[in-house]
Parts: C-alpha cells; sequence; structure tokens
C-alpha cells in the first residue's frame, strides 16, 4: 500500500524526521489560503499523486506570490499527471501540497527498502540526490552508500554516522543527518514499511538539513496492526478494479491479457494462469476468490472481471473442498444471465456436489462450456477466445 508525500512527511516527523512546514489543499482557493497562513514570498506546490517522478513531468510548481499558487494549484488540481512511473493512464491530481520553499545548497538521497535476498533492511543514500537518481543507479552504481541492518540488533549509531560522513557531510549537519536516519529507520521499522525513500533531502544555506520529498509504501499484511497508516489509504490513487475487488473481499490483481480468470485458491490460480500461458494466451487477471464462496460473492466476482474491456473469454475454475460446487454453480449462472455476458465462458468445477454443479450448468440454457481437467478448460478458453477473433 502507498501513501502521498504529505502523509508520509507527516508521519516522518512524528520520529523526528526535520520537514518543511506544508499544507494541503483540494481547490486553487485553499492552495492560496494555505501559502497565506504558512507565510514567507516562496512556496512549492506539489501534485499530490501515488508516484515518484513528479518534478520531470511537470507536478512540481515553484511559486513566488499568493496568486502565483492559486494559479498552480488551478493548473494542477484535476489533471492527468502522466509520469515515468505510472504508465500512459496517469493518474489524477485531487490534492496539492503547498511548502515553503526552501533555498538549498545540496541535494542528498536517502533510502530504505527491504532486501528480499538477505532478508534485511538495507539504507542506501548518495551525495547525488534529485531528479536523475535513477540514472545514478544505472550508470554509477558506486555513488550510493549501503549499509545493511541486523534485524537482531537494529540500526546502530554509527552505521548512521558512516553513511553521514560518506555524503560529505560536516560539523553540525551530521548530528542531524543522524537524527534524520536514526529517525527514518525507527519509521520504517514501527509503521511496517517496505520502502521509504527521501530524494532530495537537502542541506540549506543555514546547515539544516530537511526531506523535501518523501515516500512510503507498506506491507498490505500488516495493514490490520496500522490503523494510522491504514486510514492513509487513498483508493483514487490505486486500479479501480483491485478497489472494487478489495470491497467484496476478492483477492484480485488486474493483468494484461484476455483471458478473466475466477478462481478458487491462490495456488489453483497460478497454476491455471500458467495453463493459459500454455495454451497460447495470456490471462487478463488473478483472481482467488477463496474458500466458501457465497453465490454472491461469486457474481461480484463475475462483474469485477468482465468490467475489463480486455477480457475476452472468462475461465471458471473451482475446486471445492470447502467451496460447494452448487453454489458455484449457481453464482456463475446469476451472473451470467444478470451481466448478460458477451464473451465465452468456460467452466471447470471438481469437487463437493460436483454433480448437483454441473447439473445447475445443463439445465441453465446458457451457452456455458464445461471441461473436467484443468489442461482442458485453459485450452477451451483459448479457442473459445481465439473463435471470436476470427
Ligand atoms: P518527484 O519528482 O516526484 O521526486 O518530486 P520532488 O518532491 O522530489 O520534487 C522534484 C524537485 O523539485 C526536487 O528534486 C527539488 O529540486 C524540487 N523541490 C521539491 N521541493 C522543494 C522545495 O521545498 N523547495 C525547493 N526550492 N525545491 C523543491
Ligand atoms: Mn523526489
Amino acid at each position: 500500500m502507498d501513501i502521498h508525500e504529505y502523509q508520509a512527511k507527516e508521519l516522518l516527523a512524528t520520529f523526528g524526521v526535520a520537514v518543511p512546514r506544508g499544507a494541503i489543499a483540494y481547490t486553487p482557493d485553499q492552495a492560496a489560503y494555505c501559502a497565506s497562513e504558512l507565510g514567507g514570498t516562496k512556496w512549492v506546490v506539489k501534485a499530490q499523486i501515488h508516484s515518484g517522478g513528479r518534478g520531470k513531468a511537470g507536478g512540481i510548481k515553484l511559486c513566488g506570490s499568493e496568486q502565483d499558487v492559486q494559479q498552480a494549484a488551478n493548473a494542477l488540481l484535476g489533471m492527468q499527471l502522466v509520469t515515468a512511473q505510472t504508465g500512459a493512464e496517469g493518474r489524477i491530481v485531487h490534492r496539492v501540497y503547498i511548502e515553503e520553499a526552501k533555498p538549498f545548497v545540496r541535494e542528498l538521497y536517502l533510502s530504505l527498502v527491504l532486501d528480499r535476498n538477505t532478508q534485511r533492511i538495507i539504507l542506501m543514500a548518495s551525495t547525488e540526490g534529485g531528479m536523475e537518481i535513477e540514472e545514478i543507479a544505472k550508470n554509477s552504481p558506486e555513488l550510493i552508500l549501503q549499509e545493511s541492518v541486523d534485524p537482531a540488533i537494529g540500526l546502530r549509531p554509527f552505521q548512521a554516522r558512516k553513511l553521514a560522513f560518506g555524503l560529505g557531510l560536516q560539523g553540525k549537519q551530521v548530528q542531524r543527518a543522524v537524527t534524520i536516519i536514526l529517525g527514518a529507520y525507527r519509521a520504517f521499522r514501527d509503521l511496517d514499511a517496505t520502502m521509504l525513500e527521501i530524494n532530495p533531502l537537502a542541506v540549506t544555506a543555514d546547515d539544516q538539513l530537511l526531506a523535501l520529498d518523501a515516500k512510503m509504501s507498506f506491507d498490505d499484511n500488516a495493514m490490520f496492526r496500522q490503523t494510522q497508516v491504514n486510514e492513509m489509504r487513498d483508493y483514487s490513487q490505486e486500479d479501480p478494479r483491485e478497489a472494487q475487488a478489495a470491497e467484496h473481499g476478492l483477492n484480485y490483481i488486474g493483468l494484461t491479457g484476455s483471458i478473466g480468470c475466477i478462481i478458487n485458491g491462490a495456488g489453483l490460480a497460478m497454476a491455471t494462469m500458467d495453463m493459459i500461458k500454455h495454451a497460447g494466451e495470456e490471462p487478463a487477471n488473478f483472481l482467488d476468490i477463496g474458500g466458501g464462496a457465497s453465490p454472491e460473492r461469486v457474481a461480484a466476482a463475475f462483474k469485477l472481471v468482465i468490467s475489463d474491456a480486455s477480457v475476452g473469454a472468462v475461465l471458471v475454475n473451482i475446486f471445492a473442498g470447502i467451496n460447494r460446487c452448487d453454489w458455484i454453480a449457481q453464482g456463475v449462472v446469476k451472473a451470467a444471465k444478470m451481466l448478460n455476458l458477451k464473451v465465452p465462458l468456460v467452466v471447470r468445477l471438481a469437487g463437493t456436489n460436483v454433480e448437483a454443479g454441473k447439473k445447475i450448468i445443463a439445465d441453465s440454457g446458457l451457452p456455458i462450456i464445461t471441461a473436467d481437467t484443468l489442461a482442458e478448460a485453459a485450452a477451451k478458453a483459448v479457442a473459445a477466445y481465439r473463435a471470436t477473433r476470427k
């Protein structure tokens, strides 16, 4: 789960990370009011979307008057901002963050990630912060300093000092950087983050260190115990299909293929996706409807899968252990009728009450294609899809 820059800064500030003063606005008038409340003569107006690379995409505007702030907010709000990270559809800007603009002399880079290979939190830092960090990482990886955290003892202050010296910081800057690095680490650990990036970490003319930008991602599976973070969720920034799935307790991940999948069990879903590829097409989604799915839940799953315009055939593959095939069949028939399904539908049922399930499908009067095995179901779905393309 991702959150906005201003939310990450709000969280980081409670861990002692220095951030500029700022305020959030949903309208241009609010933006101008925020600027006057913050005071000063220069502000940055920053588009809040779940993506980096906003600066290069025109999502960050430096303003010299309240009128400028209002105009910048007016231009950004409602805009579909396309960055190098969003894909062609971009993300809609619903909020702008107004910050006092701090002049700085250096832009540093600091990030924490979970390294799955070593199973440790890794800190990365670089003197080359700012908007070109991806190129630096690719072309001059030696400019990225790293420290790995021993999970049994946590981040040691000497490691933070080592990074601070490595960044060429001096005098009072060193202790300020150490406070920020240790604070960022505690935020990462205590909030179940999977990624935290401060870029740029600015050094100001008067030796202050400030997080001018902040990004954080979190472990979805930990959100049950991170209510403060979970409340920051912004569904408008997420794949609408995935948001809809979450509402019905369905485990859905949107993909780019043409065969829509409705399956129970994550393992069976993975195997079915493999079989679709093996048969020559690509799955349009991963979907695990879970055990004990009611006919209503199956119908919701159907609606979700076919709401994707690239779905050219639907494959239902259920192995009913906890589930019951007759319930699934009822849900399938109900959904196919209610949604007036236009694409071919292949159903493979196995397990509890399979005969009753098959009878419901056969008696439905719908042109449902049935299969007995997984391989047969995948092959039939691909064949049916291709037949519609001819
Ligand atoms: P990103 O492009 O999505 O990573 O957005 P950033 O928040 O990092 O902004 C892009 C660039 O705008 C930064 O690298 C800075 O150079 C500049 N910038 C961001 N915030 C401020 C600020 O408060 N003051 C000034 N002067 N520049 C800023
Ligand atoms: Mn940035």
